[in-house]
């Protein structure tokens, strides 16, 4: 059948965009071969917060002795855990799916491929369309270590599909998912060790940054092993060893691979609609989304990074002004912020230190402990550390990063500023509720030699 659009992918810029685009008077398809949402909803962000909610309260419980509070015995339910996450998904998707179902859209079940220029199969079907965007995401990459592939492994996806609680995780990648999986094990009672071959977890972040989180990490029992490259893998169910590069042997019940994503381009049949992708199988997109084949643009994590689910929603925003003609935008330029949901969380926005050295970017930067906020002294979440970089000539925010209770709420303040252009000024000339944890946004701050109260 012949469309006005076709969207590859149910992610979270495929749903908006098609929705929107039919709500335009646009004949459009949307091609899904999984559960609806895509990543996100289904072995994403929903399913880890949503069992996240129960380790931090299995956390606060088994600690709220500091607070004078005896919680007698704290016992996790771990099926009840995987039940209400299902249960929540399930809510989701369909919900997604009902989103689905309106007038000019059409959905179609099953694998899409390009079968030819602005030409796409699904389900023995060919559809044609004048535009084409594709939002097929992307899923877990498994490292060429020696003896992974012949050894029992969990993914994001498949981890949350546990009906035991594994006796000892061993995490390969200390990444943002490693770290949100192996706390939230942690906490619910498991051993774990998270293995990275960086120096710190979540290694892009400034040290002091990482060192942060790594201490909350060493101080709740996680063993971290850093530096440390696995060698090779072996063993069976139940019985994992990973062996490291200078000859150590980690131990564990189940591995959890979490060393990367890569696209689903595979199996897409790029090369047959002219669409080029990098040597990762990254298409490769323009600031306006366009790719190397005329009609056909490419959205979310497919197109690279950063990858995360508000930032695929933004592209569909972009895309969708550019699609109707109303703008040509594009996402040069924009600021993308992004949360580790670690306890405390670890957020972060615009340039890093290391970043601002390397690019020979001159700023002037001031760092805080979370625990000089009032606030986090009264409900005793002083754990982390706050860091802004400013241009000194324009006092604008070049980045900031938060480790610290409620960091990704407490990170928009400097989204917000940054957007805006803004001078850092205005956070001091603000006035900020007391007591909250964004006071400590103003002291840090405050903290600049030339923002000084002094
Ligand atoms: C464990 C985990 C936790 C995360 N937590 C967060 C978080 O807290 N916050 C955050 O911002 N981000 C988080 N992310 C990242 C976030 O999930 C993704 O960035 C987001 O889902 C963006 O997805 P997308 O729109 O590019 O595609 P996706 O959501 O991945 O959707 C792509 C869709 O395309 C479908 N598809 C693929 N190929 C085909 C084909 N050939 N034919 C038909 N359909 C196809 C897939 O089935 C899928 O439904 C997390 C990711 C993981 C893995």
């Amino acid at each position: 059948m012949t469309f006005d659009v076709i969207v590859i992918g149910s992610g979270q810029a495929g749903v908006p965009l098609a929705t929107r685009l039919a709500a335009a008077g646009r004949r459009v398809l949307i091609a899904e071969r999984g559960d609806f949402g895509g990543t996100c909803v289904n072995t994403g962000c929903t399913p880890t917060k949503t069992m996240m909610a129960s380790a931090r309260a299995a956390h606060v419980a088994r600690t709220s002795d500091r607070l004078g509070v005896h919680a007698k015995q704290v016992e996790v339910d771990f099926a009840a855990i995987v039940k209400r996450k299902d249960e929540i998904v399930r809510r989701w998707s369909e919900g997604v799916g009902h989103r689905l179902e309106a007038d000019h859209l059409t959905v179609a079940r099953g694998h899409a491929r390009f079968v030819g220029e602005r030409k796409v199969e699904v389900a023995g079907e060919i559809h044609e369309a004048k535009d084409i965007v594709i939002n097929v995401g992307a899923r877990p990459v498994v490292p060429p270590t020696d003896g992974l592939a012949s050894v029992p492994s969990l993914d994001n996806a498949t981890v949350m599909q546990l009906r035991e609680l594994p006796s000892h995780l061993l995490v390969l990648g200390g990444g943002y998912i490693g770290c949100e999986f192996g706390q939230m094990f942690r906490r619910f009672g498991a051993r774990v060790t998270i293995l990275d071959h960086h120096q710190h977890l979540l290694s892009r972040e400034d040290p002091e940054i990482s060192a942060a989180l790594e201490e909350v990490f060493r101080k709740e029992g996680i063993d971290l092993e850093l530096g440390a490259k696995a060698a090779s893998v072996s063993g069976r169910a139940g019985e994992i060893s990973l062996r490291l590069a200078g000859g150590k042997e980690l131990r564990g019940s189940h591995l959890l691979v979490a060393a990367g994503r890569r696209p689903n381009t595979d199996d897409l049949g790029c090369e047959k609609a002219g669409v080029a992708l990098d040597g990762k199988g990254i298409v490769v997109t323009d600031d306006e989304y366009r790719t190397s084949a005329p009609g056909i643009h490419a959205v979310g994590d497919v197109t690279g990074g950063p990858q995360f689910t508000h930032t695929s929603w933004d592209d569909h925003r972009l895309l969708f002004d550019i699609l109707l003609g109303r703008s040509r935008k594009g996402r040069r330029g924009r600021f993308v912020p992004y949360t580790v949901f670690t306890d405390p969380q670890v957020a972060g926005v615009g340039l890093s230190e290391r970043q601002a050295r390397e690019g020979n970017v001159a700023f002037e930067a001031a760092t805080m402990p979370f625990g000089n906020i009032a606030r986090a002294i009264e409900v005793d979440e002083t754990a982390g550390v706050m860091k802004v970089l400013i241009d000194p000539k324009t006092e604008r925010v070049l980045g900031a990063a938060i480790v610290g209770a409620e960091a990704g709420e407490l990170i928009h303040i400097f989204v917000t500023l940054m957007q805006a252009g803004a001078s850092a000024r205005a956070i001091v000339d603000a006035e900020f509720v007391h007591p909250t944890f964004s006071e400590g946004v103003q002291s840090l701050v405050m903290k600049l030699e030339r923002f000084s109260l002094r």
